[in-house]
């Protein structure tokens, strides 16, 4: 048996657009970014896990999150390497980093080197594109 959280899901945008909210399709599925420090989950400091808000595959944990004054839910690392895709994103006049969902591509956000130890990465992400799930 497979293990469906490492299935690649793939859906039409109208099936998109039923599953998600409005502020979830524009990032997930329109590479949007949500305005910084509006996001549910910038200031979240309970422990738990993020899991994609489009495919519920598990994503970030609290662990690694912290408080980068960015205005966005920052993480030092993925819960696993495999757990998102990286791709070069060359939009708004700047080269980056972009991070998707393995699992259905949904755009998370981007990744920067300038986060603390122990990777010194930044993934900047928006609170639209993840739920969390408090730990029990
Ligand atoms: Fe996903």
């Amino acid at each position: 048996m497979t293990d469906p959280a490492h299935e690649k899901l793939t859906m039409t945008e109208a099936e998109w657009r039923e599953r998600l909210t409005p502020a979830q399709y524009h990032v997930l599925r329109e590479a949007g970014t949500e305005r910084a420090f509006t996001g549910a989950y910038e200031g979240n400091k309970a422990a738990g896990e993020y899991v994609c808000a489009g495919c519920g595959a598990p994503l970030f944990s609290s662990e690694t999150k912290y408080d980068s004054g960015s205005g966005w839910p920052s993480f030092y690392a993925p819960e696993t390497a495999a757990a998102v895709e990286e791709h070069r994103d060359i939009a708004h006049g700047m080269i980056r980093t972009e991070v998707r969902c393995a699992r259905c591509a949904g755009h998370l956000g981007h990744v920067f080197p300038d986060g603390p130890a122990p990777t010194g990465l930044r993934f900047c992400i928006n609170s639209a594109s993840l739920d969390f799930l408090p730990k029990a």
